[in-house]
């Protein structure tokens, strides 16, 4: 390969005013100092504070940016599809906004890439300004998707990554709405390699996350990639029910020996409330899959844009390949 790459960084960004003069900062020192071309694009996913007109303000200095506004805030999943969509380069690099991953560790991914890996993800070594709770609650999300998901899922591994060319377009067949994306990086294979780096605190900002979300994000991931959980519940019914004949048997056999004195009404509310609340379970995990089933056979797209502005190497790109495009 010779050394004449574009590269892409894609930066999901919601209300992230406070950040991105400085992220823009940090990165332009990185990639400069690799001398090859790239192109940074940020995409706005309906931030409700001034990201948008930062991000028009740092484009017009430097036409190294380019940049997507979405419609709304479609969380940084799609915000991050939207990006990879749009990105242009040979290898494409998803980084947050909030500087948490160090953009002076792109040399090492890119460095990767150019060994011949098409995924190069950072894999987080400690998680500076995050409570003993979310590590918890993450770490014990990593083990259960290791169990029951079909594909391995890297534990520590976050949404920092690089993508090369084949990589992406793999990625862009994939449509589908609740996009648990690191599961989506994982299902597309090719060779994968991890580089080790320490995770800092947020630079300025709030995390966006809440538990309900990350709840959420917990369940997408779990009923993306795999189908346990409604297997499960079938055999927790057969057991019950299995369990539940014994015990009638026990009980049929009690009272013809020995006659029923108490009118057995504990028995039979305790076993109509197990029972109960089974069925429930059951038809609360058939929901979670129903549910976005639902969403997908609406078929709606992923998301909507609202304005994109290409790099000065996209639209060079652009138009060696089409000498009629007008932009
Ligand atoms: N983000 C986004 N849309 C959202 C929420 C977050 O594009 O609805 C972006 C955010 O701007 C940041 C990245 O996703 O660049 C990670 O968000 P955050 O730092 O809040 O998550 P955490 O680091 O706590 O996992
Ligand atoms: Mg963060």
């Amino acid at each position: 390969m010779n050394n004449d790459f574009l590269l892409s960084v894609v930066v999901p960004a919601y209300n992230e005013q406070e950040v991105l003069p400085e992220l823009h900062k940090r990165l332009s020192q990185v990639l400069q100092g690799m001398g090859g071309r790239y192109e940074i694009i940020m995409v706005n996913d309906g931030s409700t504070d001034s990201t948008l007109a930062v991000i028009k303000a740092l484009q017009q200095a430097d036409p190294h940016i380019g940049y997507v506004n979405l419609s709304r805030n479609f969380g940084k999943e799609i915000a991050m599809t939207a990006g990879l969509d749009t990105a242009n380069g040979d290898a494409v690099i998803v980084i947050d906004a909030d500087l948490q991953d160090p953009p002076e560790l792109i040399p090492e991914l890119v460095q990767g890439w150019r060994e011949g890996f098409d995924v190069v993800f950072a894999r987080r070594l400690s998680r500076d300004g995050e409570s003993w709770f979310k590590k918890a609650t993450a770490a014990g999300f990593y083990r259960v998707i290791k169990k029951v998901g079909r594909v391995t899922i890297p534990s520590d591994v976050g949404d920092f990554r690089l993508l090369s060319h084949r990589a992406i377009l793999a990625l862009r067949e994939l449509r589908e709405r609740h996009r648990f994306m690191k599961g989506l990086f994982a299902w597309i294979g090719f060779p994968q390699k991890a580089v080790d780096y320490k995770r800092d605190a947020r630079f300025a900002g709030e995390t966006k996350w809440n538990y309900w979300k990350l709840w959420n994000f917990a369940l997408d991931g779990i009923t993306s990639f795999s189908i346990a959980p409604l297997k499960v519940t079938s055999y927790i019914g057969l057991a019950t029910a299995g369990i539940s004949f014994l015990y009638a048997l026990f009980i049929l056999y009690k009272t013809i020996m020995h006659g029923d004195p108490v009118a057995g009404y504990p028995s039979l509310m305790v076993v109509m409330l197990f029972l109960g609340g089974v069925q429930l379970i059951g038809i609360g995990i058939i929901g979670e899959y129903l549910g976005r089933m639902f969403d997908e056979t609406k078929g709606r797209p992923l998301y909507l844009l609202d304005e994109v502005v290409l790099s000065h190497h996209a639209l060079l790109a652009q138009q060696v390949a089409s000498p009629t495009l007008h932009v």
